[in-house]
């Protein structure tokens, strides 16, 4: 294929972030016989939990069928947000009232979680409330998300404003959008130094990381379960499966129940400083209204722009999924037209048909994933809650335990009806729904 001239001639397909955080090389580590703990995958979810295990004095190892942190973890846009995807009235028509204010509850538990974390443990990783400005696509989502902010549920309101089209200008240097809402304690994060951070602390704690293992199978024996793994079993008194949009046929009830769905970010070259602040005048992470979402922000040293979206379901080569990308940020931002790419990747995240993540036990096996693409603050704290119930404490539980986690006939894994599904809200995006 050429380059279009959209991008540098220095173009990279990998994360922006891992010029600053490379896959790390890990010290050689032989795979022991046995472990009390088998976390399966390497992200946040898996190291959350295997911190919580090696420090609560089980003998814990995490295998990833790639480079240590290879999957979402160090891919992301580096925003974090309350997670939780269905409102409240919704979850209160399927699960009560009370049970739905405590999964309201535990989005906002994820988001102090992340703050908390990171600077309990001394974690450099640009963490900071920056606040995020989701705007609206056309005046009905502005006037819905007014309505939203003025019926707030008692006990459940969150710190945000309406910010209306003529004070735009303040927040984002574009015009098309028709005002929004900021919530206030909305944050941003280095999502490859805060990896980082959590594997340093990880292997601190005395547990084990092997990469390039991918698990291959699990049975169960009268101690506990048998994880085969490059040729080899290790035997564990408890696994925790940690593998979120990369789930693959280990467990095929979890497959059955996980929609992997490919998301996309480019990078741009550095932009001269005045059009940033011209651009993101308050540095402020930025969503909008749409069903098929756009997200962005500016890089940590405020020089480019990291612009993110679902442009397509499946497609894996990122030099196919940048120029869309570039066309939706230059619509919105015509004076940057001639900017270029230097950087675009993607991974895969994780859907589910209730749009909720899950977490809790399926025949004694641990696991924690479907974070619907907003799992940056979520799966650290989910998977923390993990390893607590791994080691039989009080505090792992999660309003997500008494969740069913629901298939559909027909799905196995392959998600045929993406594309039709997003063609079709493509399509009310554009038509003023
Ligand atoms: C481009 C992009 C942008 C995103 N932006 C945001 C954002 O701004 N805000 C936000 O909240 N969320 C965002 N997300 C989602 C967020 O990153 C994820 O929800 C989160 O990182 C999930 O973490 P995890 O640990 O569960 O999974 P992952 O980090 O994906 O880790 C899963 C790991 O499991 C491993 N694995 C799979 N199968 C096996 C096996 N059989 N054996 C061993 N290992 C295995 C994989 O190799 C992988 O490393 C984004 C995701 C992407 C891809």
């Amino acid at each position: 294929m050429t380059t279009p001239t959209m991008f540098s001639d220095d173009l990279k397909l990998t994360p922006y972030w891992w010029d600053d955080v490379p896959r790390p090389a890990l010290p050689p580590a032989p795979m022991p016989a046995k472990a009390d703990v088998v976390v399966i995958g390497s992200g946040y979810t898996g190291l959350a939990a295997a911190l919580q295990t090696a420090r609560g004095g089980r003998h814990t190892v995490v295998l990833d069928a790639q480079d240590a942190g290879f999957g979402c973890s160090t891919r992301n846009g580096g925003q974090i947000s309350t997670s939780v995807k269905p409102d409240y009235a919704a979850l209160a028509r399927r699960f009560g009232r009370e049970h739905a204010f405590r999964i309201v509850k535990e989005g906002h538990n994820s988001l102090a979680w992340v703050g908390a974390f990171v600077k309990q443990e001394g974690i450099d990783c640009d963490f900071r409330i920056a606040g995020r400005f989701h705007a609206a696509h056309n005046p009905a989502r502005y006037e819905a998300l007014a309505r939203m902010l003025a019926s707030q549920p008692k006990g459940l309101e969150v710190a945000a404003h309406m910010v209306p089209r003529e004070d735009q200008s303040s927040e984002l240097g574009t015009d098309a959008y028709y005002g929004g809402i900021l919530y206030e304690h909305h944050a941003s994060v280095h999502p490859a130094l805060l990896h980082q951070g959590m594997l340093d602390r990880v292997l601190q704690a005395g547990a084990t990381v092997i990469p390039h293992c991918p698990a291959t199978g699990i049975d169960r024996d009268a101690t506990g379960f048998r994880v085969a793994c490059a040729g080899r079993t290790i035997a564990a008194r408890n696994v925790v499966i940690a593998t979120n949009g990369y789930t693959g046929r280990l467990m095929p009830w979890l497959r059955r129940r996980v929609i992997p769905i490919g998301s996309y970010i480019i990078a741009t070259e550095p932009l001269p400083l005045g059009v940033m602040s011209r651009l993101m005048p308050r540095d402020r992470i930025v969503s909008d209204t749409r069903k098929v979402v756009y997200y962005y922000r500016a890089s940590p040293d405020g020089r480019r722009i990291l612009f993110g979206g679902r442009v397509s379901c499946n497609e894996t080569d990122p030099r196919r999924s940048a120029p869309p990308l570039h066309a939706e940020l230059v619509r919105l931002f015509p004076d940057i037209r001639n900017v270029r790419i230097s950087h675009s990747w993607a991974g895969f995240v994780a859907y589910t048909f209730d749009q909720m993540m899950h977490a809790g036990q399926r025949d004694g096996l641990f696991y924690a994933m479907g974070y619907c693409g907003s799992g940056a603050g979520m799966a650290g704290y989910l998977g923390t809650r993990i390893g607590q119930q791994v080691l039989g404490r009080a505090e792992g539980k999660t309003a997500f335990d008494d969740v069913p986690f629901e298939s559909r006939p027909y799905y196995w894994g392959n998600p045929w009806f993406l594309a039709p599904s997003v063609a079709w809200y493509r399509w009310r995006d554009r038509s003023g729904h």
